[in-house]
């Protein structure tokens, strides 16, 4: 694998893959643990609910007590007491009782029915059942939603805010989330200005700097950027160590065979083991990635191409999957067949990831084209939401298989 011929690019993923193992697990509060990934299986603690109750405002009773009970021949009964949502009857409903209820309350004792507001007529302490109910009707049994000692989520379930509201529910305050990777952005080349600074002939505005760290902030990472290393060997040197310290290193650039480009000889230098070298995609054939040990940990180290759709094609294709295995989540991509809307070219030998507009019809998933496929152009990237992954030349009509994007 380390020679220069181009690998297919789920080789290329799997090579990533299989060098990752996820990161070790901290403390995260509920409230700070939106995007984090679960690292265990959450057991409830509680019963969820963790008591019988109403699902509506009544009367809790007997349900015999009203049997053939109509708006016409309503049953008498008395009301003993009453059931709030946080302060269960004192009482307990014995035959021809009722306790007034009022939703998610406690079920009264000796109660098996609850009778709706709306069928019910009470004056002081009689009440008048206007309907028959049936033994269960309108209550929620303890542990509904979640039985107590049941597996309330499994670990590696991305935390959303359904999964804070059943963590809260478990009686959970915190959780353990596999700690968020750290991911240090290098971009290099002499032509590089930022934003903002007066563009000298030549110059070509940096980028990479802000889309790839905003891809692998979106992934869950937490990121520094090393922007704007020269196209010189020692600065190159440095710029690379200075990145070892994190779970993965994206360098931005200067991977390629030019005079100019110094990461491979940088990357051989820092004894960084390489684990492939191009990739039959296109963009972002010429990626390099490699795996630095250290006594710590690893980082996982991507080269990639300096234009900038393919660098963050690449990034999403091998870069995003190894976030997610570092977080404990499955990196498995989103992959569906979508029918093509525009005739899409091929690229001989390789992958053509086409950035493209992915919409569910009636008929099924269909992707648009978003624009011009070239690796400089970014703009194609506006309003893509999924790469089409195209094997030669594909008419409108055809169908392939697209991976979504976030
Ligand atoms: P390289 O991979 O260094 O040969 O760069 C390929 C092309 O991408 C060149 O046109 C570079 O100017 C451009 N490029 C490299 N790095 C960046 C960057 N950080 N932002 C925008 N364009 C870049
Ligand atoms: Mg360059």
């Amino acid at each position: 694998m380390a020679g220069s011929t181009p690998i297919p690019l789920e080789q290329a993923r799997a090579a990533v893959l299989a060098e990752v193992a996820p990161l070790p697990s901290e403390v995260v509060a509920l409230a700070d643990a939106l995007g984090r990934v679960l690292a265990d299986d959450v057991v409830g603690v509680e019963a969820v609910p963790a008591f019988d109750n109403s699902a509506m405002d009544g009367y809790a009773l007997r349900a015999a007590d009203t049997d053939g009970a109509s708006a016409d021949r309503p049953a008498k009964l008395r009301i003993v007491g009453e059931s709030r949502a946080g302060a269960p009857a004192a009482v307990s409903v014995g035959r021809g009782e009722a306790v007034r209820i009022s939703t998610g309350a406690m079920l009264a004792d000796g109660a098996d029915a609850v009778l709706r507001q709306e069928d019910a007529a009470a004056d002081g302490d009689r009440l008048e059942a206007r309907a028959a109910v049936t033994r269960g009707r309108d209550v929620r049994r303890a542990g509904d939603d979640v039985a107590a000692g049941a597996t309330a989520l499994t670990g590696g379930s991305a935390i959303g805010p359904a999964e804070l509201g059943v963590l809260a529910g478990a009686g959970r305050a915190s959780v353990g989330c596999a700690r968020r990777p750290v991911v240090h952005v290098v971009t290099t080349g002499d032509e590089l200005v930022a934003a903002g600074e007066p563009l000298p002939p030549g110059g070509v505005r940096d980028s990479n700097s802000l889309t790839v760290p905003a891809q692998a902030r979106r992934a869950g990472a937490r990121t520094r950027v090393a922007a704007r290393v020269p196209d010189d060997a020692g600065a190159t040197l440095a710029a690379l160590r200075d990145g070892l310290e994190a779970d993965v290193l994206a360098i931005c650039g200067g991977v390629s065979v030019g005079p100019h480009d110094h990461v491979k000889a940088a990357l051989g230098e820092l004894g960084i083991d390489q684990r492939f070298w191009r990739v039959a995609l296109r963009p972002g054939g010429p990626a390099w990635f490699g795996v630095a040990e250290r006594p710590e940990g690893r980082t996982l180290v991507f080269g990639l191409p300096g234009n900038p759709a393919s660098a963050m094609v690449v990034f999403q294709l091998l870069a995003r999957p190894a976030l997610a295995a570092l977080q404990g989540a499955d990196p498995a991509p989103r992959r569906v067949t979508a029918t093509l809307d525009d005739d899409a070219r091929g690229a001989p030998g390789r992958i053509h990831a086409v950035r493209c507009r992915a919409e569910a019809r009636d008929d099924g998933w269909h992707a648009r084209i978003t624009g011009p496929q070239g690796s400089h152009v970014l703009t194609s990237m506006l309003g893509a939401n999924a790469l089409a992954l195209v094997e030669g030349d594909r008419r409108a009509g055809e169908r392939v298989t697209i991976e979504l994007l976030d």
